[in-house]
């Protein structure tokens, strides 16, 4: 771990990968222009290569680089919400790789709002891709130590600039169609969205087909088994689907709901641990991943998570723990 800009840059334009920090989540970095590091991170990954990665850059005038036109739609979207945390799907220019597009024809691309990240990217002047730092179908990293624990050596060189702020991935919209579309909830809500462009956004609802091949039903998931309730008045409904052994984890957004849980679950009273409460869905976010991990450094057979309302960035949350769930 370091947090020497000169030597990042230097492990990229060598071809090399770079666990590298962004207010979302940390990334695994390539030169977006070098076949062969581009295909390292597929494979250190273990990622499918039919799912298309995230060119990151350095500010919106690198957009006419990548995309074949620049949707009007971009200047307002650009204006308020670059850099952060919005990926935009547009038409790919003639020179985007095949294996950052996924073989389609178009790329999505990202300007991210962290200091490092956007040094990074300035010195190289150019784009990187850069897919969540952690193996395939896992938890997502939000600090450079998770980045280290994930991938260790098969990372040339982790950037360490502290927990992530956000904590979830990037909104996604889809500029390419007829009209805009969010493909993947994230800080940034549809109606943010719609309010900027002065026209309705939809946020599309399938799953893991061809509109967005990473959304996949199962993600983001830990080896414990993750049981969401919605509302404590349903505690008791997970008493069922708990694990006949093991410790199980409760994560809430307040003591007051761990203690629900607790009087709603008192025959396993001696398994439950509580984790740390999480405040609000801003906190929901930016924890979220964190906590799911020491579950699984606990050695918890299941967590229990009280999901926070479905409202701002508490979208994004529900949306990676019913993924996270999804994985038994
Ligand atoms: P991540 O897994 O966070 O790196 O985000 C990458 C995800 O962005 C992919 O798995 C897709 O869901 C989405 N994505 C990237 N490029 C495209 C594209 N050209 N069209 C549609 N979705 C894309
Ligand atoms: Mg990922």
């Amino acid at each position: 771990m370091t947090r020497d800009v000169d030597a990042a840059v230097a492990v990229l334009r060598a071809g090399g990968l770079v666990g590298l920090p962004t207010e979302t989540v940390y990334g695994l970095a390539a030169h977006a222009r070098n076949p062969k590091a581009v295909r390292r991170v597929f494979t250190v990954k273990g990622r499918p290569p039919t799912h298309p990665l995230i060119v990151h850059l350095p500010d919106v005038s690198h957009v006419a680089r990548w995309a074949a036109t620049v949707p009007d739609t971009l200047g307002p979207l650009a204006a308020a919400l670059w850099p952060g945390p919005l990926t935009v799907v547009v038409r790919a220019g003639p020179d985007v790789m095949a294996e950052i597009t996924g073989g389609r024809d178009t790329v999505a691309l990202r300007v991210p709002a962290h200091p490092l990240a956007l040094e990074v990217l300035g010195r190289l002047d150019d784009g990187v891709a850069a897919p969540s730092a952690n193996r395939f179908g896992g938890v997502s990293p939000t600090t450079a130590a998770h980045v280290v624990a994930d991938l260790g050596d098969d990372v040339d060189l982790v950037l360490d600039g502290g927990p992530c702020a956000v904590g979830v991935e990037s909104t996604i919209v889809d500029l390419g169609g007829a009209r805009p579309e969010v493909l993947r909830t994230g800080a940034v809500s549809a109606s943010q969205l719609s309010s900027l462009l002065g026209a309705e956004v939809v946020t599309w609802s399938g799953d893991g087909d061809a509109r967005a091949p990473g959304m996949l039903a199962s993600h983001y998931a830990p080896h414990a088994a993750v049981l969401v309730i919605d509302e404590i008045g349903a505690a008791g409904v997970v008493t069922r689907r708990i694990p006949e052994v093991g410790a199980v984890a409760v994560l809430a957004s307040t003591t007051g709901q761990l203690d629900a849980v607790r009087a709603a679950l008192a025959g396993f009273d001696d398994r439950l641990v509580d984790l740390e409460p999480v405040g609000d869905a801003d906190g929901f976010a930016h924890e979220l991943y964190d906590r799911l991990r020491q579950v699984d450094r606990l050695g918890c057979a299941a967590v229990i998570v009280v999901a926070p309302p479905p409202e701002g960035i508490g979208v994004a949350v529900r949306d990676r723990l019913t993924r996270a769930a999804a994985g038994e």
